[in-house]
């Protein structure tokens, strides 16, 4: 009989720069987006409680394969390697990965990256993706840690493209961050909650359970309505 996550307090690592999907909120300073509050009215459902820790991606990561969180909740794409490490929750969206441009560039393809060098998340799908297509078209990948950092680092001029994941780039685009998308987006994992292999199978347990909840009453999707529909 698995232990129930009913009652307990669980550390939830998260990304500090990934909207809609976590980012903090620029009035409260507070961490906010579909995640959280996805994952808020989960543990509401469940009767557990969380204590979300922002931390950006590769280091929710890493101190998830560490134990010193018992959780990640980020934008994380469910892929064959990952799950080596790490057991994933049910998948709760769909997602897929994009190159944008700065608003004014001249390039309209991947072919027109040739010679030039594209920017990614550490530890993204958006690298790994990256460095494929570069063989291909013949540029390179380079990586830092952030999602505001990423588009910025384009949009300075710093860096020719950005590949980041396509409703992250859709996102920046539509609120006039001066990021364009070029290219045709490619298919990505689904994005899951993440807990240790092994480990915490009453929290995933939970999250699962949950999960169905807040589907069936309608509030996963008066979440994204809210983050999506209505962004601020
Ligand atoms: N979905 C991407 C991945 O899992 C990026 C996640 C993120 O940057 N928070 O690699």
């Amino acid at each position: 009989q698995p232990q129930a996550a009913e009652g307990k307090t669980f550390t939830i690592g998260t990304d500090t720069a990934f909207a809609p999907f976590d980012y903090a909120d620029p009035n409260s300073g507070e961490i906010t987006g579909i995640d959280i509050d996805m994952i808020r009215a989960v543990a509401e459902a469940e009767g557990f409680k969380v204590e979300i820790k922002p931390m950006g991606f590769q280091p929710a990561v890493t101190a998830l394969d560490s134990g010193q969180v018992d959780g990640v909740i980020a934008g994380m794409s469910i892929t064959p390697e990952r799950k080596k490490t790490f057991d994933f929750s049910t998948p709760y969206y769909k997602s897929g990965i994009a190159m944008a441009v700065d608003q004014d560039s001249d390039i309209a393809s991947f072919e027109d990256m040739k010679g030039k060098t594209a920017i990614a998340k550490n530890g993204s799908e958006g690298l790994t993706t990256g460095e494929e297509l570069g063989k291909k078209y013949g540029f390179k990948m380079s990586s830092i840690e952030g999602s505001q950092a990423l588009h910025d680092a384009v949009t300075s001029g710093q860096y020719a493209a950005v590949f980041d994941d396509l409703p992250v780039l859709q996102y920046a685009a539509a609120q006039g961050k001066g990021l364009k998308l070029v290219g045709d987006p490619k298919p990505a994992g689904d994005y899951g909650f993440a807990v240790k292999k092994g480990k915490n199978a009453d929290l995933l347990a939970g999250f699962n359970s949950g999960l169905e909840k807040i589907k069936a009453n309608g509030k996963y999707q008066s979440i994204l309505d809210q983050y999506l529909k209505n962004p601020e």
